[in-house]
Formats: structure tokens, sequence, C-alpha cells
């Protein structure tokens, strides 16, 4: 099969694309800026004195990653989440326009203070944020779990802190990590040395025990399972972007012919939306039989609009009777 090209790929998905990098980065520096707000001194006296909902309270991740998202904390030569997500949607609509007969291309223009706009943008954000700020909590619970079984406090605040922005399962991983570090038996080792997101830098350190024997200092661990949990970070702020640049692009194209029709300019009748996937060998089982599925432009797919699912990569086109 041929190796996809941006000419097999959706205009929408194009645009979308652009901005992915860019969205990765926004995610990864607002988690960094609700880390840096943490104060773990109080955290570790809420943990010691056993007020899981204090130290809850305390971080407060979803207040903070909102704040960090708008932008709030942020260099001024970096762009937020926010101003990423809107510039996506935008430019889905924009792209869009080339999509649509060249007369009526001309009459339409994008409204992004539509009031339509402006709610989906302000939910889809909120949801967003939800979603990391209830990865973490559940993450928080399990460490706070710990502290009550005996992790010292300033090791468990250390600890809440290094999870923030994984999901549970990611979590578990990082934690497994460590754990096989700690352990320093050659299986262990040798399961970490097979870890798809290690920092192969310190593969030769670990060979080094595994073929001598020797243990790992209590330094190189921490750094060893740092290192794996900002790969994961990078790793999932990616797979973010990627999934709701295209989300944020498709669903501005989609509020453009809506506006379109609001406008008069378009019969809803006479279009109906095509799913188009990126007709390469990536295309998952998921998306290749919607390839060419037809739905009217208020009518749903069977799997929702794209994405379909993390790291999707399809798009609509709208087809004229
Ligand atoms: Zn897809």
């Amino acid at each position: 099969m041929p190796k996809s090209t941006d000419a097999d790929l959706d205009p929408v998905s194009i645009a979308a694309g652009k901005f992915e990098p860019k969205l990765a980065a926004a995610i990864e520096h607002a988690i960094e800026l609700v880390k840096d707000r943490i104060d773990s001194k109080a955290l570790s006296a809420a943990l010691e004195a056993g007020d899981t909902a204090g130290a809850i309270k305390l971080l407060n991740i979803e207040q903070a990653l909102a704040e960090a998202f708008a932008g709030v904390g942020i260099e001024a030569d970096v762009s937020s989440v926010s101003e990423t997500l809107v510039a996506a949607f935008q430019a889905g609509a924009n792209a869009g326009l080339a999509k649509v007969p060249k007369q009526l291309a001309a009459e339409l223009t994008f409204d992004l203070l539509n009031p339509d706009a402006v709610a989906f943008l302000k939910t889809y954000e909120f949801g967003l944020i939800k979603d990391i700020s209830e990865g973490t909590a559940a993450a928080i619970g399990a460490v706070i779990q710990e502290a009550y079984q005996g992790l010292p406090p300033a090791k468990a605040a250390k600890k809440i802190v290094s999870l923030i922005g994984l999901t549970k399962k990611q979590q578990r991983a990082v934690a497994n990590f460590q754990n096989a570090l700690i352990a320093g038996d050659p299986a262990s080792l040798r399961r970490i040395l097979s870890a798809e997101l290690r920092d192969k830098r310190f593969d030769r350190t670990i060979q080094a025990v595994i073929d001598e024997g020797g243990v790992l200092s209590a330094e190189q661990i921490q750094r060893m399972t740092d290192r794996y949990y900002e790969r994961f970070l990078r790793y999932r702020a990616h797979m973010i972007a990627r999934t709701e640049t295209i989300r944020a692009a498709v669903k501005g194209q989609q509020l453009l012919w809506e506006q379109a029709v609001a406008s008069g300019k378009l019969d809803p009748a006479k279009v109906q939306r095509r799913w188009v996937t990126a007709g390469d060998e990536r295309v998952c089982p998921i998306c290749a039989p919607l390839d060419g599925e037809k739905a009217g432009l208020y009518e749903d797919f069977p799997e929702g609009d794209p994405p379909a699912h993390p790291m999707c990569r399809c798009g609509l086109v709208l087809d004229f009777d």
C-alpha cells in the first residue's frame, strides 16, 4: 500500500495537524505550571494529619489546570492550551471553506463569537480539564492510601506531584517501573529494559547491574523514574493533542456549515456529510468501515463525529445533491 502523504488527508485534518505540536507543548507546559504551584510542605502536613479532604482541596487540580489552560502564569511567547484550541477550531472552519463550492464559500464567513461556537469551546475545554484532573485525583487517592500504610508524608507529597497529568493506567506503569528498579533483581531489571518509553541512556547502567551484580542507588532510581514519567507525560500530551486538534477542527467545520444554514445560504436537505479516512495502511479497524458512510448535517454517525478514537485521522466532507 502507498505511504500516506498530505494529499491523502482531508484539508481539515491537515489544518488540525499544524496545531498538534503546539497543543502538545501547551498541555505539557500547563501541567508543569500546575506542579509548580503545589505547596509540598502544606501537602505533606495535610497528609501527616491524615486530612485527605484537605490534601485534595489543597491541590485543587481542576482549578489550577483551568487557569493554566487559560494562560495564567504562562510566558508571553508560549501559546496557551485555550488559544491553541481556538486556533485549531478556526483553522478547521477555514479549511472547511475550501471544501464547499466556490460560489457558496465566497458568501460564507465563520463567526468565532457565534454563541454556539463560544458554548462549544467552553464546554469542550471543561471536559478536557475534567478528564486530566480526574485521572490525577484517582492517583492521589491511591498515594494517600499508601501514606496511611506508612509511606512518609514528605515522600507521599513528592510522589503525588510526580504523578500529575498521567492517566491512572500510566501512573500504574510508572509505579511498576519504579518498583522493578527498587527490586533490582535481574528479572525485574530485564523488564525495565523492555519498557518502551524508558530513557535508553540508562540501559548500560542497568545492563551492568544485571551482568555484574550490584545495586542502583536511591538517587539513580529516582532519576530513572522521573525520566520515565516525563516521557509518559510527553506521550500523553502528544496523544491528547493529536485527538483534540482533530476534534476542534472538525467541530469548527461543522459550525461553519450550521452557520451557513442559519444565514439561509445552505439548505440542509440538499447536503450530506461523508466520512473520509486517511485512506492508507494506518487506517484502523474502527474507521475503515466508516469510510464513505453518509449522515445528514444534523444526523449522528454511528461513532459520532471524528475523532472516532484517540489518534484518529479522519475527517468529514459535505456532498451536495
Ligand atoms: Zn479515524
